[in-house]
């Protein structure tokens, strides 16, 4: 069988998504590959077909010891032999399974990385022909992703104890840059393919929020919006999940809270109580959610600022799997950066890792108080470019208009920075600004610099977000050590000389606007769904996954019930058109899903005539999704490799226009990828391209005549002064 033959076979899709097919062509031409696509993506599909087509066993390493047995029982339902081997399972068990495998019973064995390296483990392997080994997860092996599991290191060994090796692919969802190089380094992966598909995750809306009071805005969220489905609320600790859980109960939402702290048999019973929708919504720690795969989770709320981007995306991106419009609501206060800082200090572990760690805490705090779109933000944190400044779809840039000028104010801070020399912090800045009369301002002399006293008529809480605003669009930087400072940034000076405008977006933190609820009207389904028999499919398939112990979604998703009620389909033909229904599907459940809706048609004397036009028109619809679905998506070129290879040619010595010719791009983009690769930890020796007396003049002209015409500066300048250094000198830090 071919795979789109084995696609709709066992998984009921007639087309592939984007990604899926080349990957799996590379996968069966013996090619390594590398996946990074966004949870929901469809990574799983990307080693189940080739493994189906590959003969002998493929092995799946994955951490995910909770979710084994609902990944192995839906292949099972889907007709594709698979097994687990695990913690959970008792000696007797594991013997049954291996003895399975070795008489060739099973395609797909998920196991935990910390079994590789086992005996058992081992002489199984020498039993069976290891063709593919596909490791999930994949960016728990680097110690500077947000999941290290050290026994992901195991896995290169492993495979070289197997006679002959076998293809290597790995997946991941979440993987910055310098994650995925170290993916394929220590993995060992040998020229893989790689796809490395958007982080845009279109149905999702993010919005940053900064309630004064967090409490009511959730209740208010829970009772104006949330209308069906599932939903996660995360907290940063123990204590708030179990007040919040405690409260949002008492006011009669169907809540349980979930931590680490809780006896694993607890733990166990929640999360199935919220597979089964028997619970609507988890308020957790970041402890809850590894592996959890509801589809129809409408609204993941942060209650506080997670620890980075990475784990931001990751557990934003519970919500939505199944495609609808969903929310991703992150709540910040000042105070959860100190929450933040304090775990780092208490998790210790190295100064790199450290430094690493708020580095990244930065970002994310930055993230919360940019005015640029959320979306953008998000995919560009994991090196993808942008075409669109607005994806008019965020809580950002819907509401863009609303900005208040704050630049004299911004004036006023960049300009305290300096004159108390750029040796404070935000707290000390505000002081200063405020004309506090705190004992440290008064040993410092600070109230005699300047700009003491010169803000009066904004909050302390109002300057605090001017400020962090000003860090997170690069006016200001802020050193990463145990007692951050403010600096400087050469950018600051078109603010200082009013070149530049800072605009500053008013605070939103009403329930109630008109916005959302334009969003909300536009949020219908396409399909019209008969409720009432939408009520019988979905009682029907509890009943049915209750006596397989299975979770609901392993029967039929959400949206195929869905289906199923617009084009009740009474025939097998029929019934094999509702997305995600396959032959082996349909062998199992047809009939009793097919009888419900036959006798729905029945007793409302529905025209079977309308029903047939609804199905055409699907067949159609179907036909241009696989048009679209073939035109080929290029992979853009990560903003990574671009600097990356900026750096090697830098490296290789030469003066600045030369590296410019080699890389084919104009000076400034080369000083460009100079600042970029600083930022990203890179050591740039600017005095190799420019002498210290010439910048020493060239700052001088600067401070003279400011940086709006280069012509300018150039023409105070001595002749032996090129438009080169200029360059150098505008893109240098302040000295
Ligand atoms: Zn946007």
């Amino acid at each position: 069988m071919n795979k789109l033959d084995l696609l709709k076979k066992h998984f009921g899709y007639t087309s592939f998504r984007s990604g899926q097919e080349v990957i799996i062509d590379n996968i069966l031409a013996n090619r390594d590959a590398l996946g990074i696509m966004p949870t929901g993506g469809g990574k799983s599909l990307c080693y189940q077909i080739p493994a189906l087509m590959m003969g002998g066993v493929t092995i799946v390493v994955s951490p995910l010891i909770a979710l084994m047995k609902d990944q192995v029982d839906g292949l099972n339902e889907s007709g594709v032999s698979s097994t687990f081997l695990n913690s959970t399972l008792s000696v007797a068990e594991t013997r049954q399974r291996i003895d399975e495998i070795i008489e060739g019973l099973h395609t797909l064995v998920y196991v935990a990385p910390e079994r590789l390296l086992t005996d058992s483990f081992y002489t199984l392997c020498k039993h069976v022909n290891v063709k593919f080994v596909a490791i999930d997860e994949a960016h728990c092996i680097s110690q500077w992703g947000h999941d290290f599991r050290p026994s992901y290191r195991d896995i290169p060994r492993f495979i070289e104890r197997l006679d002959e090796r076998p293809i290597i692919a790995a997946f991941t969802a979440t993987a910055t840059a310098y994650v995925i190089d170290e993916i394929k380094a220590l993995l060992g992966l040998n020229s893989p393919y790689e796809h490395i598909a958007s982080f845009d995750r279109p149905n999702l809306f993010y919005k940053i929020l900064k309630p004064t009071d967090r409490l009511r805005y959730i209740k208010g969220y829970l009772t104006t919006n949330f209308i069906e489905g599932s939903g996660i609320i995360y907290c940063a600790t123990r204590k708030t999940v179990e007040s919040l859980s405690v409260k949002l109960k008492a006011q009669g939402f169907s809540v349980a809270g979930y931590h680490g702290g809780m006896d694993s048999e607890s733990r166990t019973r929640i999360q199935d109580a919220f597979m089964m929708d028997e619970i609507a919504i988890i308020v957790a720690t970041n402890a809850f959610g590894m592996g959890i795969d509801k589809p129809d989770v409408r609204f993941v709320i942060h209650y506080n600022m997670p620890k980075n981007m990475e784990a931001y995306y990751q557990e934003a991106g519970r919500a939505g799997r199944d495609g609808n419009k969903s929310d991703c609501l992150l709540m910040y206060a000042p105070s959860d950066i100190v929450k933040q800082k304090l775990m780092i200090a208490q998790n210790s572990s190295s100064l790199e890792r450290d430094r690493i760690q708020y580095e990244n805490l930065q970002k994310l705090v930055n993230y919360c108080h940019t005015n640029d779109c959320l979306r953008n933000e998000i995919r560009q944190y994991f090196g993808e470019n942008i075409a669109v400044n607005n994806c008019g779809s965020c809580g950002n840039c819907l509401e863009a208009g609303e900005f208040t000028d704050m630049t004299l104010e911004a004036q006023k801070i960049l300009s305290c920075v300096y004159r108390t020399g750029q040796r404070f912090g935000v707290n000390m800045i505000i002081q200063v600004l405020r004309g506090s009369k705190n004992k440290k301002i008064l040993d410092w002399k600070l109230n005699e610099v300047s700009t003491y006293g010169i803000i009066t008529d904004i909050s302390e809480g109002g300057l605090r977000e001017l400020t962090m605003n000003l860090i997170a669009r690069g006016y200001l930087t802020m050193t990463t050590d145990t007692y951050p400072t403010l600096k400087l940034h050469p950018s600051s000076r078109a603010v200082l000389k009013g070149q530049e405008e800072v605009l500053i977006r008013k605070e939103r933190i009403e329930i109630k606007d008109k916005k959302k609820k334009q969003k909300q009207a536009k949020r219908k389904t396409t399909l019209e769904v008969d409720p009432v028999l939408l009520d019988q499919l979905t009682r029907y398939r509890k009943e049915i996954a209750e006596e397989k112990g299975v979770p609901l979604y392993v029967i039929f998703h959400n949206a195929a019930l869905e289906e199923m009620t617009y084009y009740m389909p009474t025939t097998k033909e029929a019934f094999l058109e509702i997305k995600g229904v396959g032959e082996k599907k349909f062998d199992n459940y047809g009939v009793g899903f097919m009888k419900l809706i036959d006798q729905f048609i029945l007793d409302n004397k529905i025209e079977t005539s309308s029903l047939m036009t609804r199905l055409s028109d699907r067949y159609s619809e179907v036909l241009l999704d696989e048009t679209l679905s073939r035109v080929e998506v290029v992979p853009q070129t990560s903003g990574k490799d671009r600097y990356e290879l900026t750096y090697q040619v830098y490296k290789a010595g030469g003066r600045l226009e030369e590296i410019a010719e080699k890389r084919g791009f104009t000076v400034p983009t080369i000083v460009k990828h100079f600042k970029k690769l600083e930022d990203q930890g890179e050591v740039i020796e600017w005095q190799r391209f420019i002498t210290r007396e010439k910048i020493d003049q060239i700052s001088l002209v600067i401070d003279a005549v400011g940086t709006s015409s280069l012509k300018t500066i150039k023409e105070k300048l001595s002749d032996d002064i090129s438009y080169t250094d200029i360059h150098l000198v505008l893109a240098m830090e302040i000295k």
